[in-house]
């Protein structure tokens, strides 16, 4: 019994450690979401495996706090998500991209398509499709230059609206890629009915290919079917040649991943895939 109140007491101190925590790390990310410093874009290739060509690329947010260092997306995002953040920090991010899109072009270079990531909220905001409107128009891009990733769970809900949304961003050329594709618990027949255009095969199921029968299976139903609706496929997380090849078998040919290139600071990205095909 002691010893359960002081376990008890124990957690309690840890608990009140943690909200303090991520307190002051809520209050540093409102900072940065308020002055966009710290903030930086990393830009990770999607490359075709038989051309080796960069089909397009994903945009992912890092952060530097001044007070706590680099911050991993994995604890910066979800809070950003709670707190609402993440509508002034993606706000921030797509200028940054479209930013860097322009300054690509203008310096007479061909950057591939750049996908960014939209949280539900996000995606719900009533005026997103104005806003990419509007992005496309103040950076001069041409049509498709910018992509959405949204997860299976951020469209499962209010059909004909979400229908609606995606549409108008195919309006402007925007690829829409479901993200982390088997993860959740959505039906691909009723993702079809949304006028998306990629599937992005969940990491998870590339990391155990090999290992596990039944990441297999669902490799095969879902490339096959995919195939069948027209929808393009990507492998994201693929980090090994044994990997690679065993993608073959499922006709996978768009990978993301360590092995083809890690996500990079907008110069590494364009030293090495942007500047290189010139020579
Ligand atoms: P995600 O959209 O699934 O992004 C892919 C993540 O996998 C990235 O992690 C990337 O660095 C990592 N990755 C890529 N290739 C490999 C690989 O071969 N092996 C392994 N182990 N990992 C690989 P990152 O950058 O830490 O981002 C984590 C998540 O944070 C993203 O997952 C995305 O959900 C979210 N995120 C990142 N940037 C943004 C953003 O600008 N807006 C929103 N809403 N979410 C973002
Ligand atoms: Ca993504
Ligand atoms: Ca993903
Ligand atoms: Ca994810």
């Amino acid at each position: 019994k002691q010893e359960g109140r002081n376990t008890y007491r124990l957690f309690r101190a840890e608990m009140h450690v943690k909200d303090h925590h991520d307190l002051a790390l809520e209050t540093a990310l409102r900072n940065t979401a308020e002055t966009g410093d710290g903030l930086a874009v990393h830009y990770q290739p999607l490359v075709d495996r038989d051309s080796g060509e960069v089909h397009g690329a994903e945009a992912l947010l890092r952060w530097t706090s001044s007070e706590f260092g680099p911050v991993s997306p994995g604890d910066f995002i979800p809070l950003a998500e709670r707190s609402g953040l993440i509508l002034p920090l993606g706000r921030r991010l797509m200028h940054l991209v479209a930013g860097q899109l322009r300054d690509w072009r203008e310096s007479g270079l061909s950057p591939p398509r750049v996908a960014i990531n939209l949280s539900a909220r996000q995606f719900w905001q009533s005026d997103l499709v104005a806003e990419v409107r509007q992005l496309y128009e103040d950076y001069d891009l041409p049509p498709g230059q910018i992509g959405f990733e949204l997860t299976e769970s951020t469209l499962l809900d209010k059909h004909q609206q979400a229908t609606d949304t995606l549409a108008a961003l195919r309006e402007l050329g925007c690829y829409i890629a479901i993200d982390d594709f088997g993860t959740g618990y959505s039906s691909l027949s009723y993702l079809h009915q949304l006028p998306v255009t990629t599937l992005k095969i969940d990491r998870s199921f590339v990391r155990d290919l090999g290992v596990s029968r039944s990441s297999g299976a669902i490799l095969a139903a879902v490339t096959g079917l995919a195939r069948e609706l027209g929808l393009r496929v990507v492998a994201e997380g693929v980090e090994t040649e044994a990997q690679l090849e065993a993608l073959r078998d499922y006709h996978v040919t768009l990978i993301q991943g360590f092995l083809t290139g890690r996500p990079a600071p907008a110069e590494d990205f364009e030293a090495r895939y942007l500047r290189s095909a010139l020579v």
